[in-house]
């Protein structure tokens, strides 16, 4: 659990541009957006990763996360969008509160990706998959 300036922005401690909020989450604009309409979508449990948030708190975040796409394409006029999700320092979470991110994508603003995929090893890739399920 955190006490990040998100719970401070739950709590109304600190001001934001709130487009949503119902009893489990709350959505506002990015203070540094990447685009026009870059939006952050929180649960208001103060569950660091995705990974420690409760079912009931992502069942609430998956249902409002696609209305939330919507009005923020409508009223940027973007037709493309990307959703980022950052757990962990290395995987390049500042905020310690979980978030989405809804970023809306022109030629020229938006989210860059660079990554390197390779090629999945067919044995290495089923020993992984059944180790997962496992675990699941
Ligand atoms: P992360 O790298 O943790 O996925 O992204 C955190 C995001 O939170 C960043 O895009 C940053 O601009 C945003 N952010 C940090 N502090 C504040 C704040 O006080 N208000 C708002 N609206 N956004 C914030």
């Amino acid at each position: 659990m955190s006490d990040s300036i998100f719970s401070r922005i739950i709590r109304g401690e600190v001001p934001c541009h709130r487009v949503y909020e119902d009893e489990l989450t709350i959505a506002f604009l990015d203070v540094n957006p990447v685009a026009p309409g870059h939006t952050l979508v929180v649960p208001k449990e103060p569950a660091v990763t995705l990974a420690e948030l409760s079912d009931g708190s992502a069942a609430a975040l998956g249902k409002v996360l696609p209305r939330i796409c919507r009005a923020v394409c409508k009223a940027t006029g973007a037709t493309a969008y990307n959703i980022l999700q950052n757990n962990g320092v290395a995987a390049h979470q500042v905020v310690e509160h979980v978030h989405f991110h809804v970023i809306p994508k022109t030629d020229s603003q938006g989210l860059g990706i660079n990554w390197r995929p390779g090629p999945l090893n067919p044995e290495a890739g089923a020993e992984l998959g059944r180790k997962i399920a496992r675990l699941l």
